[in-house]
C-alpha cells in the first residue's frame, strides 16, 4: 500500500517541471538532469523575454535549479551571475535545494540574428566577461567563486567553472526551444560530474558516451525525460536514479519584504512622500511584481 501511494506521488511530479538526481559506475559519478519548460515560461512572461533572453537566462536558471540540488543545505541559497560586454548585459538567478529558483536579466528585450541552423545566438548576447557563484548560508560566511566567460553559451562557462573551482571533470548541458509565438517549446539540462576518487576508465567511458550526445534540446525533443537524458548519457555505466523532486520558477517576494525593503530608503524621505500623500512602489527584479505602500501604510512602518 505504501508503495503505491510514493509511486502515485512519483508520478505527479514526473509531469510536471522536475529534477532527478542518480548515480553511476559504482558512485564514481553524479548526476542531475531536469525538465523546466514551465519555470522557464514563467520568467519569460513575468519579464517579457525575447526568445534571445528566454533562452539566456531558462539556461542559467536551470544550472542554477540543479547546483541547488547538489546542495544538502536546506536554507542555502545558490546565486549565479553572469556580467558580458552583449547586449544582454547580464543575467542574475539565485535557486535554493527545493528545486526554486527565480531570475531576471539586464535587458530583457534584446533581438540578435540567428546563427546558421536556426539556433538563438546566447553567446553574442552576453559577450565577454565573467560567471560567479555564490553559496550563501544564513549564519556562515558567503563563499564565492568567479571565472572568466568561455563562451558566453551558459554551459561551456558552467562546464569550466566546474573545472576550474571543483577540480573534478563535470559536463553541463542547458537547452532552451522556443516556439515562433515566443512561447518555450522545451526547456531541460543536465549535469554530468565524476567525484574526486574517480578511475580513468569511468572518465573514458563518460567522454565516449558524451560524444553520441547531440544536444539537449535534441533530446527534449526525443521525447525523452530527465530520467531518459541521464540513461542515455550514462548508458552501460550502471546508472541508478536516486530521487526526483519537483522544480518551478518561485519568488518569495511579499508585502512585508516590500515594506522592509521601503524603510531602507530612510526616515526622512519616507516622511516626505507621507507629506505629500506619494504611494511608495516597491519594483521586485527577480519576479517582475510591483508592490505599492500606501502613505497610511508608510505612517504605519514609521510608528
Ligand atoms: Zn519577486
Amino acid at each position: 500500500m505504501d508503495a503505491e501511494i510514493i509511486d502515485f506521488e512519483d508520478a505527479r511530479i514526473r509531469r510536471g517541471d522536475h529534477i532527478v538526481r542518480g548515480t553511476a559506475a559504482d558512485g564514481m559519478v553524479r548526476a542531475f538532469a531536469i525538465t523546466a519548460r514551465s519555470t522557464v515560461q514563467t520568467a519569460h512572461e513575468n519579464h517579457g523575454t525575447s526568445p534571445l533572453v528566454t533562452a539566456a537566462l531558462g539556461r542559467l536558471m536551470m544550472a542554477g535549479q540543479m547546483i541547488g540540488a547538489m546542495s544538502k543545505n536546506d536554507n542555502e541559497l545558490i546565486t549565479l551571475t553572469v556580467r558580458g560586454d552583449g547586449p544582454i548585459g547580464g543575467l542574475t538567478v539565485t535557486a535554493n535545494n527545493r528545486g526554486q529558483v527565480k531570475g531576471f536579466a539586464n535587458n530583457p528585450h534584446v533581438w540578435l540574428p540567428l546563427k546558421p541552423g536556426e539556433h538563438l545566438n546566447v553567446g553574442g548576447g552576453i559577450g565577454a566577461g565573467e560567471l560567479s557563484v555564490v553559496f550563501d548560508q544564513p549564519g556562515t560566511m558567503p563563499y564565492s567563486s568567479q571565472v572568466e566567460l568561455v563562451s558566453g553559451e551558459i554551459g561551456d562557462d558552467l562546464t569550466y567553472y566546474f573545472a576550474a573551482s571543483d577540480q573534478v571533470p563535470t559536463s553541463v548541458g542547458v537547452g532552451v526551444l522556443v516556439n515562433t509565438d515566443t512561447s518555450v517549446r522545451q526547456a531541460g539540462g543536465f549535469i554530468v560530474q565524476l567525484m574526486p576518487d574517480y578511475l580513468d576508465f569511468v572518465l573514458d567511458q563518460l567522454e565516449a558516451n558524451l560524444a553520441g550526445v547531440t544536444s539537449v534540446t535534441d533530446m527534449l525533443e526525443a521525447g525523452m525525460s530527465p530520467s531518459d537524458m541521464l540513461r542515455h548519457i550514462l548508458r552501460d555505466m550502471d546508472y541508478k536514479e536516486l530521487d526526483v523532486m519537483p522544480a518551478e520558477f518561485h519568488c518569495g517576494c511579499d508585502e512585508a519584504r516590500a515594506s522592509r525593503a521601503v524603510l531602507a530608503l530612510g526616515e526622512a524621505e519616507l516622511r516626505d512622500m507621507i507629506a505629500k500623500r506619494e504611494t511608495a512602489e516597491i519594483y521586485c527584479h527577480f519576479c517582475g511584481k510591483r508592490h505599492y505602500i500606501s502613505p497610511k501604510e508608510l505612517e504605519d512602518l514609521l510608528a
